[in-house]
């Protein structure tokens, strides 16, 4: 299979040739036309499998149709939630690397480091948001960031996410965004409180397994 049959548009195949990928991995192969199709997916893929590509390739498509709003009537509209700082920043750098010909603008934010220029950034207009917990919801606490448009949610590294006690704030986020929006969780394992977690929030989710 090879990313023109996952139906990508042309900015993106571009941007996908450049970064010098040939063709999906596996869980791209199976996840990407779930995501477009705007399906909940649970998905236990290791990192390197390529599953950052997974949800950013469709969620770029799927957004591409909003590039040309003008920058100040831009919404949030996709919320990616990663445990680490690190990983929070790598998720960003995916998403700038396949979306350079969009006009979509993809921003992060997490704890640690002062809020003022998260705060600018995030005034400017977002299209794309990467968190940590954390910070979102101090963002939020404070009316920095509205999430009443978020049309897609990914929790990223969930196992991780709920090992490092962040449950009661994955639930508050996932509250915060639109009722009809779509969730898209990853997980390297899939234990029983990312299990009960799906439960509670996904709605008739897509497996998938790498
Ligand atoms: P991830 O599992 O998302 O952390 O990705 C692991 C590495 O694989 C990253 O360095 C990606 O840039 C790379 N990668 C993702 N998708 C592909 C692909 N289809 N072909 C080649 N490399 C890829």
């Amino acid at each position: 299979m090879s990313f023109k049959d996952l139906q990508l548009n042309k900015p993106l195949l571009r941007a996908i040739a450049e970064a010098g990928y040939d063709n999906p991995t596996l869980v791209q192969e199976r996840t990407i036309p779930f995501v477009l199709n705007k399906k909940d997916v649970i998905v236990s893929a290791q990192t390197g499998t390529g599953k950052t590509a997974a949800f950013a390739l469709p969620i770029l498509q799927s957004l591409f149709d909003y590039q040309d709003a003008p920058k100040k009537g831009k919404k949030i509209k996709a919320l990616i939630v990663s445990p680490s700082r690190e990983l929070a920043v790598q998720i960003l750098d995916n998403f700038k690397t396949y979306g350079i010909y969009t006009n979509l603008r993809t921003a992060v934010v997490f704890g640690g480091t002062s809020i003022e220029p998260q705060k600018d950034i995030l005034n400017k207009g977002i299209d794309i948001l990467i968190a940590t917990p954390g910070r979102l919801l101090d963002l939020h606490k404070q009316d920095l960031v509205n999430l009443d448009h978020v049309e897609t949610l990914v929790l990223d590294e969930a196992d991780l996410m709920l090992d490092m006690g962040f449950i009661d704030d994955v639930k508050k986020i996932e509250r915060l965004c639109t009722k009809e929006k779509q969730i898209l969780l990853f997980s390297a394992t899939i234990p029983y409180k990312v299990e009960q977690l799906a439960n509670t929030i996904l709605k008739n989710p897509e497996r998938i397994e790498v």
